[in-house]
């Protein structure tokens, strides 16, 4: 298990997934991110953070395995100024050394979104270049990457397990099984600072444009894309659903 091919192909990945499963799917948080980061990925995992509603507990997690981990994150350019600052905070905090800022390519930008206002008329297309297809270019070269989706956050997340694979990479969701008390739990334990947007109604933060407070008690994600028939951004798919997303930008669908 130690130590394993940098690049592999789809069969390969396939074996690759059912040793990590074998070996680590009954783990999760540190337990099962530190032999990921160690010793079976050893400099090719990176963390995908928003640094958003629940971002501080993986972070922590992180930092207390391996500083110099590659943290991306995606700076779409719409992001709440709350976000960026939560960012520069925790980075320094938590003595986090290879954060990326990822941003859409402007040549994309500029073609796709001149006017900065495509997230209104089609936000499927914004958050493919704005999120997807920067966070495929800044994955290149990993094995493996970490996130920090759970069950609880949507029916489509109810069945998620710790360690899928995808493409040819292992993702990772570290807190997969675990419940918002134990997300609490933990914040507490440690003391972490909380992202400031969540005392003001957000528990769960993405752009600006597409994010709203919601009541108390409420959904989490209700205020994601508010009005809109869209759950989840498309950084998350699968193959299937990453192709439908393709032909559907342009036009093919
Ligand atoms: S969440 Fe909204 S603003 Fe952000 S990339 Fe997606 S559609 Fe665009």
């Amino acid at each position: 298990m130690r130590d394993m091919q940098r690049k592999t192909d789809p069969r390969m990945a396939a074996g690759l997934h059912e040793q990590v499963s074998v070996h680590f799917s009954g783990l999760s948080g540190r337990d099962l991110m530190e032999p990921l980061i160690t010793r079976v990925f050893p400099g090719r995992v990176a963390m995908v953070s928003s640094f958003g509603a629940e971002s501080v507990v993986l972070l922590h997690m992180l930092a207390s395995i391996d500083r110099a981990t590659p943290v991306i994150f995606l700076n779409t350019g719409k992001l709440f100024g709350e976000t960026l600052a939560y960012r520069e905070m925790l980075a320094e905090r938590f003595g986090l050394t290879d954060v990326r800022d990822v941003r859409p390519d402007p040549v994309d930008a500029a073609r796709s979104d001149p006017h900065g206002d495509l997230w209104n008329s089609d936000a499927t297309a914004c958050c493919w270049f704005r999120k997807v297809l920067p966070l495929q270019c800044a994955l290149t070269g990993f094995s493996a990457w970490i996130t920090g989706r759970k069950r609880f956050q949507s029916p489509g997340r109810a069945s998620l397990e710790p360690v899928e694979i995808e493409f040819d990479r292992v993702r990772v969701n570290p807190l997969a099984r675990w419940s918002p008390a134990d997300i609490a739990a933990y914040a507490a334990k440690h003391n972490l600072p909380e992202h400031p947007l969540v005392k003001k109604g957000y528990p769960s933060i993405g752009c600006a444009p597409c994010t709203a407070p919601v009541d108390a008690g409420a959904d989490a994600r209700s205020g994601r894309w508010r009005d809109q028939d869209k759950s989840e951004c498309g950084i998350h798919f699968s193959d299937g659903e990453i192709q439908r997303g393709i032909a559907s930008i342009s036009g093919d669908d």
